[in-house]
């Protein structure tokens, strides 16, 4: 593998680091303390961002798009998400929806989405597996389980489906043009065998968003509770084989599982630059602390850390362009190094600050706030490992 990128790479890497560094710093900290509510998204922030192109960079070029492998995907994630994890994981989110359709939808259905999606700077996909009482088992399915996965139910009556039930923790679905809902079109056989998914373009009669979940970090990447109450979709907008959603949805986790861990180590990277930089300029004992040994070596092991997870993320880009038969494991274990890694560097850049550190005056706060947010996106630390465990 070559580690060094195109020029094609470093340019859109440098568009990606420019426009964090003079747009996204600057306007996110205030906005991100705002009380929550739909006017707190940033939409002028992620409309200028898909003007330079990054909503529609993972679109193949077929549809539009800028046809970006997952190699440069991961480059530039990091660079967005190093300026603001939240915008940066409204156009990731958004890469993950449309691989996701392009995985189970009809080519109609797909060219209905992107036609929209490559003319309108704003808009945005939302997928909806998540419920109250089914979250890990969406992706751990046990086998013979009637009991587990979706509860939301699409009835067939006719050419239709009547959907009733409800999701949470929904990210943009107050805001997504066109959303993946995945329903019970049989709910006596295990969810694996009974699941459907469908095409939902609000608004829509019996469809509205409930709550929008008070979060602690990653506050402008909103997420939702979405409510069903007697919701017709008609038969054309049934995404796949009924029933089958499952098994075409397998081939996509990787690239869900990637993008997240791009997003971790670009809140790492920057955790790791605020502590650098505050170790060199802050003076204790007479010398900047960075020369007293303890914090010195703080440093290098979040450097250590932060190299080897984007070694691993990268990796496993490579080997999905490069279309090699890699080891299944790498990009599940890859993505739970990251985020344990995002975890301790931002403990530790709240530690090298001080006092400081956990002032909402500093940047630093922040970062370990939106940090925690990893452990739950991409599957949780725990179903990663399991998954990696069945690869063993
Ligand atoms: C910021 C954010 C954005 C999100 N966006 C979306 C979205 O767009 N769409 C969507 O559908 N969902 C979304 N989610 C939901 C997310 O996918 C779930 O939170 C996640 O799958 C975990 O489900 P849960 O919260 O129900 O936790 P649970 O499944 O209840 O898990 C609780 C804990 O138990 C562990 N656990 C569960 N089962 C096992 C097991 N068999 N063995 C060992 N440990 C286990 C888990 O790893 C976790 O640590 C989002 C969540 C967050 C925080």
């Amino acid at each position: 593998m070559d580690f060094d990128l195109s020029d094609e790479q470093r340019a859109i890497r440098d568009l990606a680091r420019t426009f964090a560094r003079e747009e996204l710093i600057p306007q996110c900290a205030e906005r991100d303390r705002l009380p929550d509510g739909a006017d707190a998204f940033p939409w002028e922030l992620v409309e200028r961002g898909s003007r330079l192109g990054f909503n529609t960079l993972a679109l193949p070029k077929e549809y539009g798009g800028a046809g970006a492998g997952v190699l440069t995907q991961c480059v530039v994630m990091e660079e967005l998400s190093a300026g603001e994890p939240a915008v940066s994981k409204v156009y990731s989110h958004n890469w993950k929806a449309i691989a996701g359709i392009m995985a189970i939808a009809s080519e109609e259905q797909v060219l209905r989405v992107t036609k929209d999606f490559v003319k309108d700077p704003r808009y945005c996909l939302g997928i909806a597996m998540t419920e109250p009482n089914t979250g890990s088992d969406n992706s751990l399915p046990y086998a013979g389980d009637v009991q587990s996965g979706p509860r939301l139910t699409a009835a067939r009556k006719g050419d239709d489906f009547i959907l009733n039930g409800m999701k949470q923790f929904i990210a943009m679905g107050a805001q997504a043009k066109m959303l993946t809902i995945y329903a019970r079109t049989n709910g006596s056989v295990p969810w694996t065998e009974g699941t459907s998914a469908f095409m939902l373009f609000p608004p829509k009669e019996g469809f509205k968003t409930g709550r929008l979940h008070d979060k602690v970090g990653l506050r402008l990447y909103p997420q939702y509770e979405l409510l069903f109450k007697d919701v017709r979709i008609p038969e054309r907008d049934l995404m796949g084989e009924e029933n089958k959603v499952h098994h075409s949805r397998r081939s996509i986790t990787n690239i869900g599982t990637m993008e997240a861990t791009a997003t971790a180590l670009g809140i790492a990277k920057r955790a790791y630059e605020l502590a650098l930089g505050h170790a060199r300029e802050r003076v204790q004992g007479g010398k900047p602390i960075i020369e007293h040994h303890m914090i010195g070596m703080m440093l290098l092991d979040m450097f250590t850390r932060l190299e080897a997870a984007r070694t691993l993320l990268w990796r496993s880009a490579w080997s999905v362009d490069n279309g090699r038969k890699d080891d299944p494991k790498l990009p599940r274990v890859g993505k739970v190094l990251a985020v344990e890694a995002l975890n301790f560097i931002t403990t530790r850049a709240v530690e090298i600050w001080g006092g400081m550190g956990v002032m909402k005056e500093a940047p630093v706060e922040k970062l370990h706030r939106d940090a925690i947010q990893l452990f739950h996106m991409g599957n949780t630390q725990q179903v990663n490992l399991l998954k990696a465990l069945e690869q063993l």
